[in-house]
C-alpha cells in the first residue's frame, strides 16, 4: 500500500533517494563494495564529503569565511557545544523560549553561565513566537529556534542580532531561503529535512571561535573538527551520503527557490482547509504558522476515531501529535508531495461533509 508519511522526524525522503542509497549499500559506485564498508579516508568516500559540503554552500549561498562541518551527537549536542565554543567563562547568553528545544537547549547554557531569557508562551502552549523584544548588547550570543517542530510555530524574520547570532534549524532547514550572512552559527540535525539520524550539520563563521578563554574538550571543540574537515575521528559515513543524495535532488530540482515555493503550496492548501473546516482548528497563531510542522485539533472529539481510521485507510502514517501537545501534526518536509496532502485534505472535506 502506498504510504503518505507526515512523520515529524525521522522523516520522509525523497524514494529516488533511498533507492541510490539502498544500491551504495550493496554496491558503491560499481566497485563490488558497500558504501559503509570502505575507509573513510578513501577517495571515494572524501569525493562524497566534499560533495556534500559544497552542495550545502551552493544550495544556501554560504558565504566565504564559514565552515560547513558533519558531526555526530545529533543537535541534543549541539546544545552544549554552542555554550562550550561560544560563552565566555563568567559570560552571558541569551535564549529565545519557544518550547521543548528551545528548553533543552537554555538547560544546557545554564550549566556553563548566565542565561537570559526572551519570552515566555509557555501559558498558551508555545503557540507563537515572541516579538519586540530587544537582545542586550553584553552578552557573548543570542540562540534561537527557527522552527518549533513541537508546537508548529516557525520564525518568519530574524532579528538583527547586536551580538553572535545562534539558530538551531533542525526542522526547517533547506526549506526555505535564508540568509546566512545574518547568522554566526547553524546548526541541524539531518533526520528532518536533510537525510537520515546519525549526522549533524553545522555551519560557523570562523573568527567567531577560539575567544572564551575556556578549555574545551578536544571532541566538543568546533576547531577540531573544522581542522580535520569533519574526519578527526571516523564521520557517520552513511549519513552523509544519504544527505550528499538529499542535496542533490533538491539541487536538481531547482534548489531553495523552488522548494520554497512547493512548501509553501502545501502549508497553504492545508491551512486553508484547518481554517475552512469548522471540525479543525488550527493551534498556532496564524502569523507564526510553520510551514514545515502543522498542527490542528479536531474541535468534536466524538469524529477523533472516524478520522484517524479514514487516515489510516488512505495510508496516511506520523499524523499524531507530539506526546507532550497531543492533537494532530502534519510534518509536510521538502520530500512531502502535495498530492499526499490532498489526500489529508479530502479527508477532512469529508469529515465535514457527512
Ligand atoms: C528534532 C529536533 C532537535 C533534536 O535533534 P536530535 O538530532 O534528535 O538531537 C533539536 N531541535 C529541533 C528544532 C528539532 O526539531
Amino acid at each position: 500500500m502506498k504510504k503518505h508519511n507526515f512523520s515529524a522526524g525521522p522523516c520522509i525522503l525523497p524514494q529516488e533517494v533511498l533507492r541510490q542509497a539502498s544500491k551504495a549499500v550493496l554496491n558503491f559506485n560499481n566497485d563490488d563494495l558497500s558504501l559503509i564498508e570502505i575507509s573513510h579516508r578513501s577517495q571515494p568516500f572524501v569525493d562524497v564529503m566534499e560533495k556534500a559540503k559544497s552542495l550545502v554552500k551552493e544550495l544556501l549561498a554560504v558565504p566565504d569565511g564559514y565552515s560547513v562541518l558533519f558531526l555526530q551527537g545529533g543537535a541534543s549536542l549541539e546544545f552544549i557545544m554552542v555554550p562550550l565554543n561560544l560563552m565566555k567563562e563568567k559570560g552571558k547568553a541569551v535564549y529565545m523560549n519557544t518550547g521543548t528545544w528551545a528548553k533543552k537547549a537554555i538547560a544546557e547554557a545554564k550549566s556553563l553561565g548566565e542565561v537570559v531569557i526572551i519570552g515566555d508562551p509557555s501559558k498558551t502552549k508555545y503557540n507563537y513566537i515572541p516579538k519586540g523584544y530587544k537582545i542586550p548588547h553584553d552578552s557573548d550570543y543570542f540562540h534561537c529556534t527557527s522552527n518549533n517542530t513541537i508546537y508548529g510555530t516557525q520564525m518568519k524574520i530574524f532579528p538583527d542580532s547586536p551580538t553572535l547570532l545562534v539558530c538551531d534549524m533542525s526542522s526547517d532547514i533547506f526549506s526555505r531561503e535564508i540568509d546566512v550572512s545574518k547568522f554566526d552559527l547553524i546548526y541541524a540535525g539531518a533526520q528532518k529535512n536533510m537525510g537520515p539520524a546519525g549526522t549533524t550539520l553545522v555551519i560557523v563563521k570562523d573568527e567567531i571561535l577560539g575567544k572564551t578563554g575556556r578549555n574545551i574538550p578536544t571532541m566538543l571543540n568546533y576547531q577540531t573538527h573544522i581542522n580535520k574537515e569533519s574526519m578527526f575521528n571516523t564521520p557517520p559515513v552513511f549519513p552523509i551520503y544519504v544527505s550528499m543524495l538529499t542535496l542533490q535532488w533538491l539541487k536538481d530540482l531547482g534548489g531553495i527557490k523552488t522548494i520554497e515555493q512547493l512548501n509553501q503550496e502545501k502549508a497553504d492548501l492545508l491551512y486553508a482547509e484547518i481554517d475552512r473546516n469548522s471540525f479543525f482548528k488550527g493551534t498556532a497563531h496564524k502569523d507564526d504558522r510553520s510551514n514545515m510542522n502543522v498542527c490542528f485539533l479536531i474541535t468534536d472529539s466524538r469524529l477523533e476515531k472516524e478520522f484517524n481510521t479514514l487516515c489510516m485507510n488512505a495510508g496516511i502514517n506520523g499524523l499524531k501529535g507530539h506526546r507532550s501537545v497531543g492533537g494532530y501534526r502534519a510534518s509536510i518536509y521538502n520530500a512531502m508531495p502535495i498530492e499526499s496532502v490532498q489526500i489529508l485534505v479530502n479527508i477532512m472535506k469529508q469529515i465535514d461533509e457527512k
